[in-house]
């Protein structure tokens, strides 16, 4: 691929962060501090199947805070917390094309979780980067206009 067409491949429309999706214990307990007490309204909760959480999705301002939940003590999120305790998981971009922003991370030698997009909550078009490729963040991207949470 060349410098050129990277170039005008990028940016991709990364000038919002979709939302910031943090790893907590108990949906129920973090709600009382999120939506009880801080007052972000709660815009639906959900069970994502292929990654084992439920998920809630709470707006603020243009972004939103999502809430998770390991369904399966075996699951990523579950040894997230094992390991690492309850915290900030990962950081949502979103992105106009989410194959095409894979594209040009892989083209670059970036190390990707998701090789395709996949199906996340609320149906949006996500993919993840391996934090090792990524200064220890979890990215996920989100492309603009498919999350029905937004
Ligand atoms: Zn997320």
């Amino acid at each position: 691929m060349s410098e050129e067409l990277l170039s005008e491949k990028l940016p991709h429309g990364t000038a919002r962060i979709a939302h910031i999706g943090i790893a907590v214990r108990s949906l129920d307990e973090a709600l009382r501090l999120y939506h009880d007490t801080l007052g972000l309204p709660l815009h639906g909760r959900e069970t994502v199947e292929s990654d084992r959480v439920t998920v809630a999705f709470l707006p603020v301002g243009d972004t939103q805070v999502e809430l998770l939940e390991a369904t399966d003590p075996e699951s990523p999120v579950a040894r997230f917390i094992e390991q690492r305790g309850e915290g900030v998981h990962h950081v949502a971009f979103e992105v106009d094309d989410v194959e095409e922003t894979l594209k040009v991370l892989r083209g670059r030698g970036y190390r990707l979780i998701d090789e395709i997009p996949r199906t996340g909550a609320g149906g949006a078009r996500i993919a993840f980067v391996h934090p090792r490729s990524a200064s220890g963040v979890l990215i996920e991207l989100c492309e603009k206009g498919t999350d029905h949470h937004g």
